[in-house]
């Protein structure tokens, strides 16, 4: 063993900030911070090259007296805690007096502040968390920060830098979410010379949301309201009818701090159960406060994870908030409805029942009220389990390879292959001689029952009953497909393209990868900031599934990118699972026998989350429930 040494200080110090400083986002995040902490009403925050070469950020708040200017500077450094109990009540965002020592140990930064009332301000230069310079200096109220050539001296860091747009893109949800967790504060940001976003700061939390996210979001939103004396919560949530196909526009803020959190996440969720088919998820701007002491923010270095004390208070507040917000919505919407029916009883001149405003209106509210009926009812007697004593055995299955298209979309104009594999058998054809094995079924004799409940495909095989996941089964064999190469998807072009809103991370993170994407059949282009136009999809998957099925790439694509292969098992699921049939939709004999017959010959066990594709029920079993032995 070599001689064990203590670091050098500044190799220590470098250490130390890389868990704080790992890309321009995080730098903007902290300095966002230090300015709202400061008391600011207005913060302008400017970013160049995706803040690698130039980040300011100014405030007008309580500045730095000169005799504290280098000691916020010095790591530990901080006005906000002075001893460990404070930690248990923590008001401020920043407390571990780290940011901005680290930020200057790997950047060149400037700083000017007065404290308002002072003659002078002061002006302190450092370069590589070294101070080469301090002087008093002519500055307005508050403090200015700039961080010029972020990480010039640490070149291991550099290399792991993503494209400009990527940062500008993280940067700009960082400062989106600092901004909507103040609506009295007034943010500018700009980035490359052009401004993003201006919140007025009006402490109006509909037009914080307006003015960050858009008048379309704006108008979806409905208050959502919840409080006990543990728990308070208020904001927005979304209305059913503006649920979107992915999750980008939920936003929660405990005790004023953005948190990520499944806890929330879920509970917001399940306030929707009944109104929301799955793959459509509400959004939400939503502040939670609680007693600090109900919240550890410690748990994380970057302080967006928490751990609640009490998280069924916690999931209480957000769920009954959601659900009272959702009844009220329903309710309007009811109400709408009842007033145009009542216009047309009442006013209603031949031209408007001409027109049929109020049947279809009425006919749309009735379909959609009997579509939840309908999967609530589903929902409830597969809850029955009437198999109580049936056991998931080892099943194991083949692939099939043919996609059941059962929804051709008129959105579709056109096909060509993709380039994925170098398979030359064509994937998706009818004319496919693997087709003719679909249909020819395995060499194992069983016998098709029929389907249950448009879930379950019911077949009897050597002296045992078997119950097959539709779903699971084909979605299986499409990931095997895609997997080992033999999915040569064919895509298709839409006639009108797809636009799909995404938020700023995902937006740039697809535009990214797009050559990719290309090899599985999706092509996509810029459309603003945090939109993507979709002009291409593979064509098993519907036009309607295209938002839900790239933000679920997303989420791949954020662990890592599609160079692990773990990675592109994630995303080859995505697609399996959409272009797989679905549960709930009546299928063709011909389709239920294809599968089952892939089933029965031995290769498909698991869905590729998992779940079991097949549950058997032997004789043996039935005759014991039976009482014949
Ligand atoms: P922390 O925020 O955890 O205290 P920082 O390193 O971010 O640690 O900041 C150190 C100190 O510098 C803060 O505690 C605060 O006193 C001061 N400070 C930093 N930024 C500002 C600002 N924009 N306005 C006023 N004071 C600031
Ligand atoms: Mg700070």
């Amino acid at each position: 063993m070599p001689k064990i040494l203590e670091l050098e200080q500044h190799v220590a110090d470098l250490i130390a900030a890389g868990e704080v400083v790992q890309r321009p986002s995080s730098v903007v995040k902290e300095l966002m911070e230090n300015s709202i902490d400061s008391g600011a009403s207005i913060v302008t925050v400017e970013i160049a090259s995706g803040g690698m070469t130039y980040i300011r950020v100014t405030d007008n708040g309580c500045g730095i007296a000169a005799e504290d200017v280098k000691t916020a500077f010095l790591r530990h450094a901080t006005s906000k805690l002075r001893d460990a109990h404070g930690l248990e009540a923590i008001g401020t965002l920043g407390f571990r007096g780290e940011a901005l020592a680290a930020i200057a140990a790997v950047s060149r930064v400037e700083l000017m502040t007065r404290e308002p009332g002072a003659n002078e301000g002061t002006s302190l230069t450092l370069e590589a968390g070294v101070v080469v310079n301090m002087s008093p200096v002519g500055s307005p109220e508050g403090t200015t920060i700039i961080v010029r050539d972020l990480f010039f001296n640490t070149p291991a860091r550099l290399k792991f830098m993503k494209t400009d747009r990527a940062e500008s893109s993280g940067v700009a949800s960082v400062v989106l979410k600092c901004a909507l967790s103040r609506p009295d504060i007034s943010f500018r940001f700009i980035k490359d010379g052009k401004t993003e976003y201006h919140t007025p700061g009006d402490s109006r939390v509909d037009s914080c949301i307006y003015s960050l996210l858009g008048r379309e979001i704006e108008a979806g939103l409905v208050s959502a309201e919840s409080s006990d004396e543990a728990v308070s919560v208020s904001g927005f949530v979304s209305t059913p009818a503006a649920a979107r196909g992915n999750r980008s526009y939920q936003f929660f803020f405990v005790n004023g701090r953005v948190i990520r959190s499944l806890l929330l996440q879920s509970a917001l969720e399940q306030a929707y159960k009944n109104t929301l088919p799955s793959g459509r998820y509400p959004s939400c701007v939503l502040f939670i406060t609680t007693k600090p002491g109900n919240v550890d923010v410690n748990v994380h270095p970057a302080k967006t994870e928490v751990k609640f004390v009490s998280e069924k208070q916690i999931f209480d507040g957000v769920y009954y908030a959601a659900l009272g917000a959702i009844d009220k919505a329903q309710l309007n919407s009811t109400n709408s409805i009842q007033a145009e029916s009542d216009s047309v009883t009442l006013y209603g001149s031949d031209k408007n029942r001409e027109s049929g405003n109020y049947n279809i209106l009425n006919t749309e509210a009735q379909g959609r009220t009997g579509g939840y009926t309908e999967r609530r009812a589903v929902r409830e007697t597969a809850g029955h389990g009437g198999f109580k004593t049936m056991q998931a055995d080892e099943f194991l299955g083949t692939y099939v390879s043919e996609p059941i298209k059962e929804y051709p979309y008129s959105n579709k104009l056109s096909s060509t292959p993709s380039q994925f594999s170098g398979s030359d058998i064509p994937y998706n054809t009818p004319q496919n001689k693997e087709d003719e094995n679909f249909t020819s079924g395995s060499d194992k004799d069983f016998r098709l029952i029929g389907e249950a409940l448009n879930v379950y495909i019911i077949i009897e095989y050597e002296n045992s009953i078997w119950l097959i996941d539709k779903h699971a089964a084909h979605e299986r064999i499409h990931f095997d497909a895609l997997r080992n190469g033999k999915y040569e998807t064919m895509s298709e072009s839409l006639i009108s393209p797809v636009v799909c809103r995404l938020g700023h991370e995902d937006t740039s993170l697809l535009l990214d990868n797009a050559g990719f994407l290309e090899t599985l059949g999706f092509s996509v282009e810029s459309f603003g900031e945090d939109s993507v136009a979709v002009r291409h999809i593979p064509s098993e998957i519907d036009v309607g599934d295209t938002e839900s099925v790239l933000s679920e790439m997303c989420q791949q694509l954020r662990h890592g990118g599609v160079a692990l292969p773990s990675q592109r098992d994630g995303l080859f699921k995505s697609i399996a699972c959409k272009a797989a049939i679905k549960a709930g939709r009546a299928s063709g004999h011909r389709e239920l026998e294809a599968l089952a017959a892939r089933v029965v010959s031995g290769e498909v066990s698991h869905c590729p989350h998992g779940r079991p594709v097949a549950f058997e029920i032997t004789k043996a079993t039935l005759d014991k429930g039976f009482g014949r032995i």
